[in-house]
């Protein structure tokens, strides 16, 4: 069984971004760039399931500029077997030109699982694996902390406001990662020299049949609103007081 898996180039999650002067968008200048944290988390599961013996090969893809190879490399120090970059001309690729260019690989590659993060968390849009589902007429379990593959059919535990929801997919079945999946391991020296010399294979958003410009325009991006000092309050009588008439939320 042939598992896909999609890693976006993003920020890294311990970096404190920085909004560009003219508010186009976060500036990447020198900021250290990996994996989307629940692409790493679709790596991991799939390695799992590789480890299982469950899937034979897996196939992992991003959709960026040139330096996105150096994600494609970290997921195959982690166990992904060979790699392909759609190489873009800029980081600004819209959903929907994503998921169209994943269903091209999808077409070609033939995988049965095809893992992806929930969200990514440089725009946290949260739509490319529904979008996919939805253009391959495949089924999705979004949102999974665990995943069970038997006799042809995946079962996917979601997490719901609720609790737990789990669903059975037939193959081939697209499954969004989230955080308590697992906990992706550290790639070991000798897996990140041998990632060197896995196949990685260069394509054109073109060779999908997709015209990589976005549908949408980022219009402004703005930092969040700076946290206003705390107070200390003597008693109980003047917490109630100020939650009633400062903060009216009682
Ligand atoms: P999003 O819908 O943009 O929040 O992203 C959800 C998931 O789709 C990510 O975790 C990736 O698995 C996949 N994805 C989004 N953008 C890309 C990209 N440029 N290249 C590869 N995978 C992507």
């Amino acid at each position: 069984m042939k598992a896909l898996v999609a890693v976006k180039r993003v920020v890294d999650a311990n970096v404190k971004v920085r909004v560009k002067p003219d508010h186009s968008g976060v500036d990447l200048t020198n900021v250290k760039m990996s994996i989307n944290p629940f692409c790493e988390i679709a790596v991991e599961e799939a390695v799992r399931l590789k480890e299982k013996g469950t899937v034979s090969e897996i196939v992992v893809v991003s959709i960026g500029p040139k330096e996105a190879q150096e994600q494609i490399r970290s997921a195959m120090a982690l166990g992904a077997d060979r790699g392909i970059l759609v190489e873009t001309a800029t980081d600004e690729i819209g959903a929907l030109e994503v998921a169209k260019i994943l269903k091209g690989i999808v077409e070609q590659e033939q995988p049965e699982i095809i893992l992806l993060g929930k969200q990514a968390i440089d725009d946290d849009s949260n739509q490319v694996g529904q979008m996919l589902g939805a253009l391959l007429g495949a089924g999705q379990g979004t949102f999974a902390s665990e995943v069970k593959v038997e006799g042809g059919k995946v079962q996917v535990t979601r997490e719901i406001d609720g609790g737990l929801q789990t669903v059975e997919l037939s193959l081939p079945a697209i499954i969004t990662t989230d955080l308590r999946l697992n906990e992706p391991r550290y790639a070991a020296l000798p897996n990140i020299m041998k990632a060197r010399k896995k196949p990685l294979e260069t394509k054109s958003p073109a060779d999908y049949g997709v015209t990589a410009a976005s549908k949408l325009k980022t219009v402004k991006v703005e930092s969040p609103a700076e946290r206003q000092a705390g107070v200390q309050v003597k008693s109980v009588d003047e917490l109630v007081n100020k939650l009633k008439n400062e903060a009216k939320v009682i």
